[in-house]
């Protein structure tokens, strides 16, 4: 039989991806389906209460909005229905067989069939309308949009393999009708009470009601029964609300399938009216980093849904932050456009912000351990921080958590509060040291000082942080010093009691020195005699007004020219190495020794060399004079 309009066409590659790895990998959590498809179906009605605002005739005389779940035993079918928005053609074809957000390709691909298995993964991606599959072996959707004429009906229909068809229906009613016929095995969900305590589960907390068919055994007539709680979960009150509740809440806005780490649920009256509802999510999302993609909060006006995703609300080293915000302050007709240069937005934005950080400030303090969880997941993030928001920066510096000397593995857990509480007597700074990994930043000579005086410094190796520092100047009245930066309060740190030896040694070498400074001419700085060294024979510094190694190495990787640093040479005189090159006479022995102590220092420095051939030559030529 064919159909007016009717054709066959084949899933995008990604949908056809997603439907195999769902199957597969959601055997264990199949009663999602129906949390999808009735969030789905409140989407709808949102966006057609909010299409409604300017054009009311899209009601058709029938503004109750409701989802309506029945069931045919016989012919094993399990039937939602909505009065929503509906959708058109090419809507159909765009939506239910494709997925437009960016980067799904490559996301798909990295999760692989043994991956599969773990159905968070594949939660975190949202599997939607799609999850009728899970249950049915063919999913038929007739659909028709609003403000259409009954003849312009779509009928949508696959069995989740490679194609789908669609043809052109009369539909009298507004909305979307999806009929799944349930695979064998899945009776369950035709049974009455298994749907009612499903649905109880998953939808008390939308506002759309959820009615389930009941019939009359004597005269047959059928009567709508709902079965949610049909209110908006932000519009109760707290004490009313349970965390289960919450958590579920969270699932349908979020399209995640992770409970989340923490949420704040507050009503704010006075000057400003509004409702926020703000959740930590416990996992990253799986494209946190793919900067094409919207974030943001859902945005209700006076209850009414405006709009996804709305950023204007949350500053961007909080896009993790997911939630809504309900005010009562801006107009109903409100685009992205009016939100851009609002004050209501900017109000809400600064409060919103405060809100979310000190949701993540409770977090940290009652709960450490699911903070550091919060940490490992969204850390990167929230170091974006300083840069982007000065206002907040000393609420921030508390939310940073360092990986540093006090411990022994490259777990970031140490909090500024923590290194400070740690100070020894006399320490006024603190200190930090950056390199390209953990331990590049353990090894380098820079701490050997800090070791011997019991003092903390935090290592710093995500890519990020040499940027951050530069924000990050203050915390607690306490500046913060790179130890690879020359700096007086080092050298005062350097044995006090010893200064007197330190001196005399000082002066014998003074023609060392400038012997030198002679040799290596512009090539460095400065040179000078260091005592901040113990098993390093020498050390590069950079002054404190030069850009730092790593600061340069971030420049030269975003492809920007780079002046060259100029570093300071330092040599500790009572490393053997250094000792024995002092005694040199041989002008060309000398030099070569200094050459190879610089090259070793800026290696440490740096990782690599700017000519490592010279520098291996240089060893083995002073190896076999040794042998
Ligand atoms: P998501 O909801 O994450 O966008 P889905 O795969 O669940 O992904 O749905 C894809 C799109 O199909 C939705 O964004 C929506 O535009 C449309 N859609 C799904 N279900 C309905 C429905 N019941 N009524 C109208 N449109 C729908």
């Amino acid at each position: 039989m064919s159909m007016k309009g009717q054709e066959t066409r084949g899933f995008q590659s990604e949908v056809k991806q997603l439907l195999q790895l769902m199957i597969h990998s959601l055997y264990s959590n199949k009663e999602i389906f129906l949390r999808e498809l009735i969030s789905n179906a409140s989407d709808a009605a949102d966006k057609l209460r909010f299409r409604a605002l300017s054009d009311a005739a899209l009601y058709e005389n029938n503004g109750e909005l409701h989802v309506r779940i029945s069931t045919d035993k016989e012919a094993r079918t399990l039937t939602i229905s909505d009065n929503g928005i509906g959708m058109t053609r090419d809507e159909v074809i765009d939506n239910l067989g494709t997925i437009a957000k960016s980067g799904t390709k490559s996301f798909l691909e990295s999760i692989g069939q043994d991956q599969a298995k773990d159905s968070q993964l594949i939660g975190q991606f949202g599997v939607g309308f799609y999850s009728a599959f899970i249950v049915a072996d063919k999913v038929t959707v007739r659909t028709r949009a609003a403000g259409e004429s009954a003849d312009k009906g779509v009928f949508w229909e696959s069995e989740g393999e490679g194609d789908y068809s669609v043809a052109d229906i009369e539909k009298a009613d507004r909305g979307t009708e999806i009929t799944l016929h349930l695979r064998e095995g899945e009776d369950e969900y035709l049974d009455d009470w298994r749907l009612r305590s499903i649905i109880s589960k998953y939808s008390d907390h939308i506002s759309l009601p959820v009615e389930i068919e009941t019939k009359n055994e004597e005269d047959g007539t059928v009567t709508w029964e709902k079965i949610n709680k049909a209110q908006a979960l932000w519009t109760r009150n707290k004490a009313e609300v349970s965390d289960e509740e919450y958590k579920e809440f969270y699932k349908h806005i979020s399209h995640d399938f992770a409970d989340p780490l923490s949420w704040a649920h507050n009503r704010v009256e006075g000057k400003q009216e509004y409702t926020s509802l703000l959740y930590v999510p416990s996992k990253a999302p799986w494209d946190l980093w793919n900067r094409e993609q919207r974030h943001g909060l859902k945005l209700y006006v006076q209850r009414v849904f405006i709009m996804d995703e709305a950023e204007q609300f949350m500053p961007n080293y909080l896009r993790f932050i997911r939630g809504l915000v309900d005010s009562n302050d801006l107009p109903l007709n409100v685009s992205r456009e009016i939100l851009q240069d609002s004050s209501v937005t900017r109000n809400l934005r600064s409060a919103l912000t405060k809100r979310a950080l000190q949701m993540l400030q409770k977090l940290a303090e009652n709960k450490p351990e699911e903070y550091q969880a919060f940490w490992k997941e969204f850390g990167l993030v929230l170091k974006e921080g300083p840069a982007e928001d000065s206002s907040n920066i000393e609420t921030i510096a508390k939310l940073l958590r360092f990986a540093s000397t006090h411990n022994d593995s490259d777990a970031q857990t140490v909090s500024l509060e923590d290194y400070v509480n740690r100070m020894v007597e006399g320490q006024e700074k603190i200190y930090y040291i950056t390199a390209d990994s953990y331990a590049a930043a353990k090894n380098s000579p820079h701490l050997e000082l800090f070791r011997k005086k019991g003092i903390e410094v935090l290592l710093l190796s995500d890519r990020i942080d040499e940027w951050m520092m530069n924000y990050l100047t203050e915390f607690d009245g306490k500046s913060f010093q790179s130890v690879s930066k020359a700096d007086e309060s080092l050298d005062k740190l350097a044995d006090e009691e010893k200064q007197a030896e330190q001196e005399e040694t000082d002066k014998q070498l003074a023609p060392f020195v400038e012997r030198i400074k002679t040799l290596l001419g512009d090539k460095v700085k400065d040179v000078k005699l260091t005592h901040r060294l113990t098993d390093t024979p020498a050390i590069v510094t950079t002054s404190a007004d030069e850009m730092t190694t790593q600061m340069a190495k971030l420049f030269a990787a975003a492809g920007q020219a780079v002046p060259e640093v100029k570093y300071n040479f330092e040599l500790n005189p009572n490393h053997p190495l250094v000792k024995q090159t002092a005694e040199l006479t041989d002008e060309a022995l000398f030099a070569d020794w200094v050459n190879l102590l610089l090259d070793q220092a800026l290696f440490a420095e740096r990782g690599s060399l700017e000519d490592p051939n010279q520098f291996i030559r240089l060893v083995n030529q002073l190896l076999v004079q040794k042998a």
